[in-house]
Parts: C-alpha cells; sequence; structure tokens
C-alpha cells in the first residue's frame, strides 16, 4: 500500500492508441454484455480501430445510453438478446470472428440474494454462449471471469494457481466458467482466455442502485453532498483496475497470436491496492468537500484483502496497465461530474 498523490491529468479520449497485437480493421468481434461498463468501453476501442463490433445485451444492468456514440457508426450493430436463449446466442454469433463475452449478473450481495438467476445468466448463459461460438466455428472466445474466485484463500499477492473457496454464489458462478472453458478448449479445440478482474472502475460504471459499485456511489453521493456509507472500517483493500487497463487486457486476448497465451485464465489489475477509507479520502480530496463518511456493518461475502500478481498476463499476454488508481480516478470523476451535471 502506499500513499496516496493526485494526478489532475484529465482527457476524454483513452483509447487513441493501439493496443492490438494483430490486426482487427473489419475484423467481426461480437461483444456481450457491452451496454455495459466494461462492455461498452470495449465496443469504443474496437470501433476506433476500424473492427466491426456486434453488442448482445438484454439491458438487465446495463444502460443503452453508453451506446448512444455508436449507435450512427456503419461497423455497430446492436441486438437485444438474452444468454439464457440459446436462439439469442446462436444469431449473435452469426458471422462473428471472435467472441468478447462479458455479459453476466455481476455483484456479490446481488447473488447472495438471488442465487438461482446469478446461476442462469453466469452459468447457463455461458454454457450457452460457448456453445453456441462453437457451432459457429468462432475459436477465440475471451471472457470476464473475477478475483472473487480466489475466496478465502489468504495469500496476498493472489496468484493465478491458488484458488481457495468460494465466498458467494457468483464467485461459483465464475470459478464455474473457468472449468468449462477449459473443458471447451480441450473437446473442441477453442482458444479460450479468461480475465480475472480485479474492482473495475472508470467512465461509464452504473452509479445507481441496490448494487452499485463503491466508488461511483461515493462521487454520486459528494457531489450531492451526502455522506456515503462506508461497509466495515474501510481498512479492508482493493486493488482499483481502471477501466483502460481491463480493456487493454480483452483486446490482447483477442488479438494475441501466441498459443501459450490461449486455455488460460489471468489476474487482470493494475498490481497496487488501497484501501476503501484511501480511496474515499482521494474522492474527497479532488471535490473539496468536507463530508464524512457513515460506518456501518461488514456485508457478507466479502474478503479483506485484494492484491493481483499480474506477472503472468505481461509474460503471456505483453499486458502492461498504463492508467495507475490516481491516474484513472480523476478521469473517472470528471466523467460522473458531467454525468450527475
Ligand atoms: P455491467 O452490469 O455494467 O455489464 C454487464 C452487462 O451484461 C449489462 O449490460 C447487462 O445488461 C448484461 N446482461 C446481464 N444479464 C444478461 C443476459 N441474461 N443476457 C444478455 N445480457 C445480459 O457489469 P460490468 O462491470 O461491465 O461487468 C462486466 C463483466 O465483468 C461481468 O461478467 C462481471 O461479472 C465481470 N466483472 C466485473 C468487475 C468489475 O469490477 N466491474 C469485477 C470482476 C468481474
Amino acid at each position: 500500500m502506499r500513499v496516496l498523490k493526485h494526478d489532475h491529468t484529465t482527457s476524454n479520449f483513452m483509447y487513441s492508441q493501439p493496443l492490438h497485437l494483430s490486426p482487427i480493421e473489419n475484423k467481426s468481434f461480437l461483444v456481450t454484455g457491452g451496454a455495459g461498463f466494461i462492455g461498452s468501453n470495449i465496443t469504443e476501442y474496437l470501433l476506433a480501430h476500424g473492427a466491426k463490433v456486434r453488442v448482445m445485451d438484454n439491458l438487465a444492468t446495463g444502460n443503452y445510453d453508453n451506446l448512444k456514440p455508436f449507435e450512427a457508426h456503419p461497423h455497430f450493430q446492436f441486438m437485444e438478446g438474452d444468454l439464457r436463449n440459446p436462439d439469442d446466442c446462436k444469431k449473435a454469433c452469426e458471422g462473428m470472428q471472435a467472441v468478447c463475452h462479458q455479459a453476466a449478473i455481476g455483484s456479490v450481495p446481488r447473488s447472495i440474494k438471488d442465487p438461482i438467476t446469478s446461476n442462469d445468466v453466469n452459468v447457463g448463459g455461458f454454457v450457452n454462449m460457448l456453445t453456441a461460438a462453437k457451432d459457429e466455428g468462432i475459436r477465440r472466445f475471451v471472457y470476464a471471469s473475477s478475483s472473487s474466485v480466489y475466496g478465502d484463500e489468504p495469500n496476498l499477492p493472489k496468484k493465478e494457481e491458488r484458488i481457495g473457496n468460494p465466498l458467494s454464489p457468483y464467485a461459483v458462478t465464475k470459478y464455474t466458467n473457468e472449468v468449462y472453458a477449459g473443458v471447451f478448449a480441450r473437446c473442441y479445440q477453442m482458444e479460450i482466455i479468461g480475465l480475472r478482474y480485479f474492482n473495475v472502475f472508470g467512465p461509464k460504471q452504473d452509479p445507481y442502485g441496490e448494487y452499485a459499485a463503491v466508488m461511483p456511489l461515493f462521487i454520486r453521493d459528494l457531489l450531492n453532498n451526502q455522506s456515503p456509507y462506508i461497509n466495515g472500517d474501510g481498512e479492508q483493500t482493493r486493488d482499483f483496475t481502471f477501466v483502460h487497463n481491463a480493456v487493454q487486457a480483452n483486446i490482447l486476448g483477442l488479438t494475441t497470436e501466441n498459443p501459450d497465451a490461449c486455455n488460460q485464465a489471468y489476474n487482470v489489475a493494475f498490481g497496487e491496492r488501497f484501501t476503501i477509507n484511501q480511496m474515499f479520502e482521494a474522492i474527497r480530496q479532488y471535490l473539496q468537500k468536507e463530508i464524512q463518511p457513515i460506518y456501518r456493518e461488514p456485508r457478507a461475502g466479502d474478503i479483506r484483502d485484494s492484491l493481483a500478481d499480474i506477472s503472468k498476463a505481461r509474460q503471456l499476454l505483453g499486458y502492461q496497465p498504463q492508467y495507475s488508481f490516481e491516474q484513472g480516478l480523476p478521469l473517472t470523476i470528471e466523467y460522473f461530474k458531467k454525468i450527475f451535471g
């Protein structure tokens, strides 16, 4: 952990630099969950670099507004569809050359409240999508896993090969995805890459609702001059990962030509951790507010500390996260300042 310094750089054009390892121009990508936070950022990168993108989303937690900037783009297509429907998955895969699978029901607490829906979408839907890709002859399939697969494994930093017992139904779904990914790679010679995201944050993250992530909630509350809630003592740590870094990992996964990089799961993070209190304080200082948080009971299913070892992604995918927490935070706050106008 280290003390936060502020970097007040702001830029709205994050995806101008190429990150792909092989040509993507005119190549067709299916992005599931593309109306959501991470999927819409991936869509932005792909379109900006000449690729064709079909987004499939049922808008359960995503927001079509995230896709509005691309509506008129000749290479963009939106298909409203549900992962739980095999026919929708089949139609979504038709004519595509690679799948970037982001769609899922996120949130640990949501899965604790409703494990059946999490399982139906995240496991059943995942198998539907893998099967549809296989039937269409698509080999490259990159998907969102999660740091939650580490569960109660106590060691830091988290290394891919050491995982513990899952602490929530959500974690079970992501772990199960990884098991299925291995089986589909072995049975059907697919090239499947899993990305274990660690607390992604940035523009387009949903700031609304019961299950919103903590950073947009803090920003929203502080902009509204309200005290945000902190679960527990706020000394829990997270490896906050700016969304540009998660996009980079997806683009590398979709375009790598290194056979050893396929059929693996990778940590996707920056490789530094900060406490929730430090994050709150950084946002408070940036916004120059005097507001204090309200502490409440810790949340079930949450892990205490999280920090990734990102050396595997560095070595096999060439992953080099470009935005630290301090660099991503101002971009995120400035985005939400515009949203909350
Ligand atoms: P998000 O909720 O913004 O995006 C998920 C998208 O999937 C939404 O647009 C939603 O409408 C869509 N979706 C949900 N159910 C669907 C269904 N049945 N059919 C079709 N579309 C459906 O979430 P996000 O933060 O962008 O997360 C993307 C992926 O990354 C998810 O798989 C999530 O579990 C994973 N992940 C995210 C984080 C993070 O910090 N944000 C951390 C670990 C893993």
